[in-house]
């Protein structure tokens, strides 16, 4: 990597690059660990807009896996935390259901037998809840204990935990890595230019557009997801219909609406190289997937569509075929003072918290 000079350079100890909910808790954590001058850089108006806001809000506790034992274990073990740690911002109050499709890729019993090994409760539900599903579509339906954070309540205490420790947000400031020596890493900020002794890019869909070459292979993925206002039946209730081309509708708290997402219809397309930045939608498919869910879901024909949002997914490429989202911590091979993070899932943030608690960041 070239430097390339700025006489007009201001120092600083960190620069994050993403005010998302990693971009956040990270620059929050190097201001805990001592440094004093940590600017936190983001794109938009406001923090947590993007995939922080975006998503289907589940607090994973690992049923969504049972295909990536590491990943399941991981959301097991993050699940209890992020409940302790972010109590404010998480609906208690709601029932998920997993149930198996007739055809799907594991069978009630295996999926009764990965709950008992990891430990999760899975429990036969309450009739009221069974009869909602269409039978010869369903084998069997299961209990869970899994629940759904609330953005909304993320972005205003991360909001003022960002004013009460002094950090230095840039808002409506896209920030760019263009260089970098032994001390330090130049960043290019809005319209300033920065010398940071360290750099976090945190920007996830865009992790490979801030100026640092990534080595693992990430596939980035156009989704859709539709919030519709629930029939009465599924008031806090949250489905999840697996395992193939199936769907999840569950509790969306940041607007008080569900959110519904189907494996065929939430991808609209797919990238693999970093050539394309714009990633617009032609099309909603949220019609398509309302009446397809339905099927298996006869109440959901009483749900009100009421708008989709969309938003760049990043997996990591040797997750695509089983459906692992560990996190991806990687130093840049062109400075040792340069980090991406890419947090698969909300719950992972421990795990990138945990990593940066336990290096030395004062060189
Ligand atoms: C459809 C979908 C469903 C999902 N469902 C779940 C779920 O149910 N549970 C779960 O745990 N996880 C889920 N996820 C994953 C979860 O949303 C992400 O892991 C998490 O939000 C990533 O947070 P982040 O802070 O890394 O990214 P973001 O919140 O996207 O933050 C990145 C920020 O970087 C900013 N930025 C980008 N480039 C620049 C730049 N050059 N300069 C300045 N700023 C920049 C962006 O504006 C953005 O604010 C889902 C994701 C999607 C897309």
């Amino acid at each position: 990597m070239v430097e390339k000079s700025s006489a007009a350079a201001i120092d600083v100890d960190t620069i994050v690059i993403g005010a998302g909910f990693y971009g956040c808790e990270i620059a929050l954590q190097m201001k805990q660990l001592g440094h004093e001058r940590v600017v936190l850089a983001e794109n938009r108006p406001g923090i947590l807009e993007r995939a922080s806001f975006v998503n289907q809000a589940r607090v994973h506790n690992g049923y969504h896996y049972p295909r990536s034992i590491p990943t399941a274990l991981r959301s097991h073990v993050n699940f209890e935390r992020f409940v302790e740690v972010y109590r404010h911002a998480v609906l208690f109050d709601m029932t998920m259901i997993y149930a198996i499709a007739k055809g799907s890729r594991v069978s009630a019993s295996q999926f009764v037998r990965f709950c008992e090994t990891m430990g999760i409760p899975c429990r036969e539900p309450h009739v009221r809840l069974v009869r909602l599903f269409e039978p010869g579509l369903i084998d069997e339906c299961f209990l869970t204990h899994e629940i759904a954070f609330d953005s909304r309540r993320l972005a205003d205490d991360l909001s003022r935990r960002i004013t009460e420790s002094k950090l230095d947000l840039r808002l409506e400031s896209r920030a760019h890595v263009v260089g970098a020596d032994d001390r330090a890493v130049t960043v290019a900020v809005g319209a300033s230019t920065f010398r940071a002794r360290f750099v976090f890019n945190c920007t996830y869909g865009e992790l490979p557009f801030a100026g640092v070459a990534l080595r693992a292979g990430i596939k980035r993925e156009l989704t859709e997801m539709l919030l519709l206002r629930p029939p009465h039946l599924l008031a806090k209730v949250g489905v999840t219909v697996m395992d193939g081309p199936f769907f999840s509708t569950m509790p969306f708290p940041a607007v008080g609406l569900h959110s519904l997402s189907h494996v065929r219809y939430t991808p609209h397309w797919a990238v693999n190289d970093n050539n394309l930045r714009h990633l617009t939608p032609l099309r909603s498919n949220g019609i398509a997937m309302l009446r397809e869910a339905a099927h298996f879901l006869p109440c959901l024909a009483a749900a009100d569509p009421i708008r989709s949002i969309f938003e760049i997914k990043a997996i990591l490429t040797r997750n695509e075929d089983d459906d692992g989202r560990p996190i991806l911590i990687e130093q840049s091979e062109a400075s040792p003072r340069i980090w991406s993070i890419l947090g698969s899932k909300i719950d992972n943030i421990f795990d990138a918290l945990d990593f940066i608690a336990h290096r030395d960041w004062t060189w």
